[in-house]
């Protein structure tokens, strides 16, 4: 009896181990039998986890009938992001191991939790094996994410010296919005860019660049990042774009490449807890992936499309407690700016009433001083409740004063029920007590509490302001497409893309 139940528990941990070696030697295989993969893409939506993508292509089928790019990609895999020192990463700990392969803590970019130890970025291995490299985002280009693979610094919040590494990276495009932190003179990265190599464009010469005439190129939609993909204006250029504009200027120059996309803003409107921003952010960044598609289609041999997260943003739930078995996921096209574009429109509209804001400077004299005169007595005016109530309803279609008797309104409709119209207007009397201006500013109450409320109506339900540690899908499609299968950390996306890009093409 004893000696069964010995030979029993030893053959289970053999069983055990084995089952182990077998998956390691399984990967090991297979980054042994890579086949040359002369175009290589990695998407990264930052923020942007299982949620995300639902929404996206939820809200995608009812207004459109057509699901994601992204979601139809035939390998589909789940990563865990969690940073070397916190279960929950940020974007430059998870950046540094989607480019470098390694955990580091949160705040590192491009090194190893010591801040010193420097580590190679799949872009920097693919620029030694002879690819042209292009680095593209929606947000700021010496933002984490794109840092990652070019820069190395123990504080993501380094931005010029970030930058500084930019531009001394010798990689070909970089594309999407513009440095921030960046420094005048003689230190102006722009100039120094120049002075590297690179040809500069900025927002209005975009679309004129001459892709057989540059080098290097650097084009930069906006100073900082390119504006949210909702309040976008019309004839602007989107993430897609870029990208497209990147590949082209890649294929000229006859030689493999790794292209890194971010993104940037899915995940800066997660933040905010703003789902119709989140899925038009979504929405575009897949537009971009299906350009990398469209080309990958065209190379079917020779090309490999990558589509992953960072990590989650906003802890978002797509059911929400009184929805109930019900989605009205469709409700968020009703919604018609960004929630910090609303911001904006509540201050004009009170400046429209309330007169401009004083800024805490002392009048100037003469003019200044009959200006102040003239705008004292409206400083007696006052914002009523009522006022804000049709800037409401037109951006956001929510319905003031039509719940029933007793104080409800029907599910799935955007006609408020008479506690949530309490809600707005207890933030409205914290943003502007007795109809005037709480401070400088006056707080964004309303705003955050409108969009709440909005949310929670299309069925949508946030937990935090911050990321939380759910795992991210990570898509592929193409050669070596089959390496990303499983559940693996996000350091290994890195590894499995270093020994791709590493295989020689003829
Ligand atoms: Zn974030």
């Amino acid at each position: 009896m004893k000696r069964s139940f010995f030979a029993a528990l030893a053959a289970g941990a053999f069983l055990a181990l084995s089952a182990v070696q077998v998956a390691a030697q399984t990967e090991a295989d297979q980054l042994k039998n890579l086949k040359p993969a002369k175009y290589v893409f990695l998407f990264i939506g930052d923020g942007m986890s299982l949620p995300q993508r639902m929404m996206a292509e939820e809200f995608s089928m009812k207004t459109t009938g057509k699901g994601l790019t992204i979601n139809a990609m035939p390998q589909q895999s789940y990563t865990k992001s969690s940073s070397a020192n916190s279960f929950i990463t940020d974007s430059a700990a998870s950046g540094t191991a989607i480019a470098c392969g390694e955990k580091t803590n949160n705040q590192r970019l491009g090194v190893a939790p010591d801040g010193k130890r420097k580590l190679e970025s799949v872009a920097e291995v693919a620029k030694k094996q002879g690819r042209a490299i292009g680095i593209l985002t929606s947000i700021t280009i010496n933002h984490a994410t794109p840092g990652a693979f070019y820069a190395h610094n123990e504080s993501r919040d380094n931005y010029y010296d970030i930058g500084k590494d930019l531009v001394n990276s010798g990689f070909d495009y970089f594309g999407g919005g513009g440095l921030q932190g960046n420094r005048n003179g003689d230190n102006d990265l722009y100039k120094i860019a120049e002075e590297k190599g690179y040809t500069v464009a900025y927002k209005d010469e975009v679309p004129k660049v001459d892709l057989k005439k540059a080098d290097k190129l650097f084009v930069r939609g906006h100073n900082g990042a390119l504006p949210n993909a909702i309040d976008r204006p019309e004839g602007e250029w989107a993430i897609a774009d870029y990208t497209k504009q990147c590949i082209d200027f890649l294929t000229l120059k006859n030689k493999p490449f790794f292209v890194m996309v971010e993104g940037g803003n899915i995940d800066h409107h997660g933040h905010g807890n703003d789902a119709a921003a989140n899925l038009r952010e979504t929405i575009d960044f897949d537009k971009a992936v299906a350009v990398a598609m469209d080309f990958a289609k065209k190379h079917p041999n020779d090309t490999l499309v990558v589509v992953t997260g960072d990590h989650e943003t906003g802890g978002m739930t797509l059911g929400f407690a009184n929805t109930e078995y019900s989605s009205y996921i469709q409700l968020l096209e009703n919604q018609k700016c960004s929630g910090d574009e609303f911001k904006n429109k509540v201050n004009r509209l009170a400046d429209s009433i309330l007169g401009p804001r004083r800024m805490g400077f002392p009048p100037r004299r003469d003019q200044d001083n009959q200006d102040a005169q003239a705008a004292a007595p409206q400083e007696e005016k006052t914002i009523k409740f009522d006022d804000i109530k049709p800037l409401i309803t037109e951006n956001f279609g929510l319905v003031f004063d039509k719940f029933d008797n007793r104080g409800n309104a029907p599910k799935g409709s955007l006609t408020l029920t008479r506690s949530e119209q309490e809600r707005i207007e207890e933030a409205f009397n914290r943003q502007f007590p007795d109809g005037k201006r709480a401070g400088i500013g006056g707080g964004d109450a309303i705003t955050n509490t409108v969009v709440a409320i909005f949310d929670n109506k299309a069925s949508i339900g946030w937990t935090s302001g911050a990321h939380t540690a759910l795992p991210v899908d990570t898509s592929a499609y193409g050669v070596n497409s089959n390496v990303f299968s499983g559940m693996y950390e996000n350091s290994d996306i890195a590894k499995k893309l270093k020994a791709i890009v590493s295989v020689p093409v003829k």
